[in-house]
This record gives structure tokens, sequence and C-alpha cells, in this order.
């Protein structure tokens, strides 16, 4: 017997009729013996058609009452499936998240759990219950609904997972496992069996957006077995496993495991600042106080020891306002500097934790995007990760071609 939490994500509890295919497969693992808790988002859609009304009412609601109905979606959905699973005569019952003691603190619409009751839990399971509980929402000191952030639920089910000793959280969701890169751009993109938390927390801020990151991050914090697939189809899924589990040196294991990309940066540069202390801060001083978060920096070195060129990247929305604060505000301070822009480049990156003990991955990677013709603008290194700026026309190109040399392509590693 083993102690399971199944989360079930928005998609997966879309309709009526999925939401009696939930109740259907939950079943299934109760009839073989388990404990099950069920963690569900709200229907696909929801969360966002809440927010909608209410910046109809109010431009800027207050968080607390953002909270309040955000959290509505995801009572609807637990209900819904306890009644399903009546329906087929397995005994449930639904808790929100305050009444099942999920703690948070106050943090309105990004709170933080800080403690869980499991007493109750552990009760009805002991009773042969399923447990069904609302995801992404909890309660603060003061009684007050808090919500986790979007794609929250996933987090609600490593916490619980966590604070139960489950054997395993099963994430359920529209794909059947954490791919080597997007199938969309790359058809030869597999499944991987495992992936270690560090390389799927490189993936997942990246732009990956299979977990959230705090749900990766708090599973390997509490060393929680955690299991992404499909809740449409069979299979496997993808097992995100300890970092120590993971036997870099063994030739099995391949030297990178995904590929991230993404288009939704923009490039800037100042050409000509004065190579002094403290320049950085002052060009990037501004830009942080305008919560704009910057990804990649590079600054020069500059040779005659005066002046140098930095660049750095942003995501594509923050671009103009960037711009604005550097012409407006860091030039001026400066007394110099020469402002480029480019909104129409890609990141690439790989990832894989292989990389900390074999050499020449990095040479090999820019042979790859050599051979392609692809010019790389920018260069910036992780122990796990290798990431490049690139013209943004030449994303697919470069994604497919390292796919392939990296031996990452299906057929590639069937052959083997
Ligand atoms: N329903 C919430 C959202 O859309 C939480 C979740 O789905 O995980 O963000
Ligand atoms: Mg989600």
């Amino acid at each position: 017997m083993a102690l399971y939490v199944q989360k079930f994500g928005g998609t997966s509890v879309g309709s009526v009729e999925r939401i009696k295919a939930v109740a259907e497969k939950v079943k299934g693992f109760r009839d073989n013996g388990h404990q099950v808790v069920v963690v569900v988002s709200a229907m696909s859609g929801e969360t966002n058609r809440l927010i909608g009304m209410a910046n109809e009412i109010n431009d800027e609601p207050t968080p607390r009452e953002m909270d309040m109905l955000v959290s509505t979606g995801e009572q609807v959905t637990i209900s819904l499936l306890a009644m399903a699973l009546h329906k087929i005569g397995v005994p449930a019952t639904s808790y929100t998240g305050s009444q099942v003691g999920i703690q948070t603190d106050s943090a309105h619409t990004k709170a933080r759990i800080q403690r869980i009751e499991t007493d109750e839990l552990q009760a009805d399971l002991d009773d042969g219950q399923v447990v069904v509980v609302a995801g992404f929402q909890g309660v603060d000191e003061e009684g007050n609904i808090t919500t986790l952030g979007r794609g929250g639920s996933d987090t609600t089910g490593v916490a619980l997972a966590a604070a139960l000793k489950a054997d395993e959280c099963q994430i359920y969701t529209d794909v059947d496992g954490v791919y080597t890169t997007d199938p969309r751009v790359c058809s030869k993109a597999q499944r991987l069996d495992t992936i270690t938390v560090e390389e799927m927390l490189e993936l997942a801020s990246l732009g990956s957006k299979v977990l959230q990151i705090r749900a990766v991050e708090f599973a390997g914090k509490y060393n929680v077995p955690l299991r992404v697939l499909s809740s449409f189809e069979g299979g496997p899924g993808t097992l995100i496993i300890a970092d120590s589990d993971k036997d870099e040196d063994s030739m099995e294991e391949p030297l990178i495991s995904g590929i991230a990309f993404t288009d939704n940066e923009a490039k800037l540069t100042l050409l000509n600042t004065p190579d002094v202390p403290g320049v950085a801060s002052r060009i990037l001083g501004p830009i942080a106080d305008a919560n704009i978060e910057i990804d990649m920096i590079v600054q020069n070195v500059a040779p005659a020891g005066d002046y140098t060129d930095f660049t750095f990247t942003v995501a594509k929305g923050d671009y103009k306002q960037t711009m604005k604060i550097l012409r407006d505000q860091v030039i001026p301070d400066l007394g110099g500097g020469e402002l480029r822009g480019d909104d129409n480049i890609a990141k690439v990156s790989l990832v894989g934790v292989g990389m900390r003990s074999h050499a020449g991955v990095a040479s090999k990677f820019f042979r790859v995007l050599a051979d392609e013709n692809i010019n790389i603008r920018m260069v910036s290194t992780s122990e796990i990760k290798i990431s490049v700026v690139i013209d943004e026309k030449h994303m697919e190109l470069a994604v497919k071609s390292l796919h392939k040399a990296f031996g990452l392509d299906k057929s590639d590693i069937e052959a083997e």
C-alpha cells in the first residue's frame, strides 16, 4: 500500500466529463489498495475569467479580495470531484485550503506555505476516504484566504506530499512528461524518464511551463519524489529526482538533458561607458527600481582600461521602458555612452548536470552553431547550463541542430 498525492491541473478537470474521468482514475488507485489525496486546480480558464471580471470592476482590486475571488475556482472542482467519486462508490471528502489547515504568510496573491496540519487528513485516509483538497490556496494567521501565485496547485500538491510523507507526488497534466525540448518546435523531442531537480529548475526558469518553479524547489528541499504524467494517456511520465541520485559519470546518462529557448527577450547595450567602480550598479539600479528583471549580463573587458561596453537582456515587454530609463536617466548620470537595442533576439540554452564532469560542451555547442552559420551575440554559463543569444530568425534551426548534435533526437537514442 502506498500513499499518493495526485494533483490534476485545469485541463484535466476542464469539463464535467473530465472530472468523471479523474474520479475513475483515482478509484483505480484506491481499488489497488492505495491511499490517495487529490489536489485539484480550477477548471481551465476559470481563474483567468475571475481575474477578468475583477478588472472590469476595479483596475486595482485589493490583493485580499483577489484571493477571496480566485480561490473560488478550486472550491468548485473539489466538490464536483467528491460528488463524482461518491457516484462511483468511493468515499471522499473535499476540503478548502483553510479547512485542511494550509497555513501561509499574509502575502496575498503570492503567499508562502508555512505549516500544514495533517492529523485530520491522516484520520480521513485511515478511515478509507479519498481526501480532495483545493489547490493554490491557504489561510493566514488572521484567517484570511490567501493564494500561492499562478500555477500554485502544484505547490499545494508537493507541500501536502511532504507533510504527509507520501510515497510520491504525481502531477497529472496535459503533457505526458518533461521533454528534451518543445515538441512543437522540434518533432524529434522525446520524453525524459528522469530529470534532476536542478535541471528541472533551470528548464522551468527558462520558460518550460510544465511545473511551477516553487513546487520543484519544494520537492528538492523536502525530498519529495515528484512525477509529471498525462491525465489522458497512460505511461510512466517523468520522475524528478534528487541531484544526488543521478550518476553523472555513468556512460548511459546523456550529457545534456534538455534544450530550452525563448524569443521573449530583448537585448540592450551601452557602448563606451566609463570603466570605473560602481558603473554596473548605476546602470542596473534604476532598472531594478522600475521592477524590471534583468536576465543575462555581459561586460566587455576594456582594452585601454577606461571605457567598456555593457550588454544585458530583459523581457521583450520591458524593452521600451528599459530603453527610456537608459536614455533619460542612466546616460545623463554616467555623462556619456551610446545606446543600442535589439528585440529580435532569441536565447537558446543547453541544460544538463553531465556538463559538470565533461569538458568540451561549450566548444561543441559553438561549433554546431558555426556550422549553421549562426552568429552568437552573447554567452552566459552556469555549472549545468550554457545559454547563447542569437538572432530570433535562427532560433528554430539552432534548437533542431543542437538537439541532433547532442544525441537527443528520438531515433538516435532508440537506435542505441
Ligand atoms: N487555478 C490557479 C491558476 O490558474 C492555480 C493552478 O491552476 O495551479 O493559476
Ligand atoms: Mg498548472
